[in-house]
């Protein structure tokens, strides 16, 4: 006997792998070429150069048991010193080595820090759209995830909706910004309202209420947009971070989870991450990568790639006649449907085009379709005929 929970959760169908293997099944019958595959968010830049340089000197140069071993649970002191003083440099203040606890990628980092917060019965506000993950861990955490609409095209939260959840007895909200699906940053001033209302409540309850931000695109941003940094508008704020998509590395699994010492009793926080972290068995993130991370920490991706597809697709798009949420960051243009033309219709008609997109109800809203624009730019520009005749299927 297995558990049921996991059974169902390994057995259910995840929406990018079914089109993922439906565009392998035509690559094979009709070519690569003639398939536009906009389904999957793994970033089409190179790691940058440094990174592989520095992996080949530590190969070449540090004994083989050293660079392979297990390390400190929260990781080496001096990969932790060196992603904390990018974040001091973000904070404009001093945020220590002791504050970082290395993890494989902000999903483990996500896992943990809700593992860590969550009581039984707790609540998890999420913004909508979110990263379909969130609503596994929140659960796995033995948390019950309430879902708060978009405003707009903007993709903010409407902060009336806000203030409900949080006013039903939310232990913590995950922010991502900028967002999966929709490439949305939110503003300052958004998140100045939301913490408002956070504090007011915070207040009333007599304990805190924590915000938990997902940043893996943080650096992944265009036309000067600028992500705030969270800790400085809200203190009870953890930090998940991601090397996957800043230095292109999604399958080496490096990231972290950050307690900044302004979090009320940041220590005990801090402990129960890393009681957490034991927990589920995040111990020890992996070693090359952490010596990686001392020495690259301040690598920037370069970002000139999904700039300019951002710019042609968006561009392209809203000539032809729909209607996108305009990406400040990431790299993903969520395209509205045409109106009475659900998110899974559209994307179906798409497929009629060789177009592989993915629907929006599995980022918690309707009538939307994603698009991953981190491929080639000749993809793209081959691809614009085939949303041509997709606008002109709706009469767009
Ligand atoms: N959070 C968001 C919003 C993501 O888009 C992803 C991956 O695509 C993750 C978390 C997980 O990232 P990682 O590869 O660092 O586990």
């Amino acid at each position: 006997m297995v558990s049921e929970k996991m059974l169902a959760l390994g057995e259910s169908r995840s929406v990018i792998r079914d089109i993922s293997e439906f565009g392998d099944a035509r690559r094979q019958e009709i070519g690569a070429e003639n398939v536009f595959d906009f389904s999957i968010g793994n970033p089409s830049v190179p790691a940058p150069e440094r990174v592989g340089e520095t992996l080949r000197r530590l190969l070449d140069s540090v004994d083989s048991i050293t660079l392979h071993s297990y390390t400190p649970a929260p990781g080496l002191m001096k990969a932790r010193m060196a992603a904390a003083r990018q974040e001091s440099l973000r904070a404009g203040f001093d945020i220590p080595a002791g504050s970082i606890y290395l993890t494989c990628g902000a999903a483990a980092s996500l896992a943990i820090s809700l593992r860590a917060l969550v009581c039984p019965g707790d609540k998890i506000a999420l913004l909508a759209p979110y990263f379909p993950e969130y609503k596994v861990f929140v659960e796995n955490a033995g948390a019950e995830a309430v879902v708060v609409p978009p405003a707009d095209l903007s993709m903010q939260p409407d902060l009336a909706e806000f203030k409900k959840a949080v006013e039903s007895g939310i232990k913590a909200v995950i922010v991502n910004s900028p967002n999966n699906p929709s490439g949305a940053v939110l503003s300052a001033e958004t998140l100045e309202a939301m913490a408002d209302i956070l504090r007011a409540e915070s207040v009333k309850k007599g304990e805190s209420i924590y915000v938990i931000a997902d940043e893996p695109y943080r650096e992944l941003v265009y036309d000067g947009a600028e992500v705030p940094f969270v800790p400085s508008i809200y203190p009870d704020t953890i930090v998940c971070y991601s090397y996957s998509k800043s230095l292109s590395l999604p399958g080496e699994r490096l990231g972290y989870i950050m307690v900044p010492p302004c979090v009320n009793e940041s220590g005990k926080v801090f402990a129960a991450v890393c009681g957490a972290g034991r927990s589920l068995g995040y111990l020890c993130a992996p070693s090359l990568f952490q010596y990686m991370l001392a020495e690259c920490a301040d690598e920037r991706p370069d970002i000139a790639a999904y700039a300019k597809n951002r710019a042609l697709l968006y561009g392209a798009l809203t000539e032809t006649g729909f209607e996108c949420v305009k990406p400040d960051g990431a790299f993903y243009l969520f395209v509205k449907a045409p109106a009475g033309v659900s998110g899974a219709e559209f994307c179906e008609a798409a497929k009629r085009f060789e177009l592989l997109l993915v629907p929006s109800d599995s980022f918690g809203v309707e009538g939307y379709a994603r698009v991953a624009y981190c491929v080639s730019e000749d993809t793209i520009r081959r691809s614009l005929p085939a949303f041509k005749k997709l606008a002109e299927l709706y009469s767009l």
